[in-house]
């Protein structure tokens, strides 16, 4: 069970004993979760977007992929901002249930000490277990280094791999609710060519986007 006793601050949420699937308590807020980073044009318009629209999200970076240095200096201020946040995703995307104890350690304390170097912040407690495949001792291993939150998802832009616009922007008609929390990835360029649907269908229902951090810390 996640230990959030040793947090400094106030949580507004009550931390919740379970995997995060969903923002717990009542209201209209949506946590956007964005994976990966394979495509590093992708991870660029996503940040381009945050700027003109003050977009709030949470990237969980899987740490190998180039286009999260290509693109530290325009993110960088965002991530100091607060308006983006940083999760830790692993370096090379393994399922963790495979791995030993060493190499799920490896996997995460890679891209711990990156992050922390290029934005100096290492994301704890959020980390989000590749495919969302964890059990205890993934997450025994992880909460050692800080990462007490594993962070799942409620629905999911399905874009992963290469789909379709059209079915993208369904996707989000079904699943950007409120209170809940959608995974989405910056892998193929399809979901930089909706972020004006995007935007619309989050207007219309008048939800409002917010990092981990913002939700669960204040
Ligand atoms: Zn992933």
């Amino acid at each position: 069970m996640p230990d959030c006793s040793r947090r400094p601050w106030e949580p507004v949420a009550r931390c919740p004993p379970e995997p995060i699937t969903r923002l717990p308590g009542t209201g209209r807020h949506i946590a956007l979760t964005v994976d990966d980073g394979a495509s590093s044009e992708v991870i660029g318009a996503y940040v381009e977007f945050a700027r003109d629209t003050g977009a709030r999200f949470t990237f969980f970076v899987t740490g190998s992929f180039d286009g999260w240095t290509d693109h530290r200096a325009e993110l960088a201020p965002l991530v100091e901002s607060g308006q983006i946040q940083l999760g830790n995703h692993t370096w090379t995307h393994p399922a963790l249930t495979e791995l030993s104890a060493k190499g799920i350690a490896d996997e995460l304390g890679r891209t711990k000490r990156f992050l922390k170097k290029n934005f100096g912040v290492d994301g704890t407690p959020y980390y989000r277990p590749p495919f969302g495949y964890h059990n205890a001792a993934v997450d025994a291993v992880a909460a050692d280094l800080g990462y007490t939150m594993p962070t799942l998802w409620y629905g999911s832009l399905s874009d992963s791999g290469l789909i379709t616009e059209r079915y993208l922007v369904q996707c989000a008609r079904k699943y950007f609710r409120p209170q809940t929390v959608v995974i989405g990835h910056a892998n193929h360029d399809p979901v930089t060519k909706v972020y004006p649907e995007l935007v619309e269908i989050i207007r219309h229902r008048k939800l409002r986007m917010v990092t981990l951090d913002d939700y669960f810390a204040s």
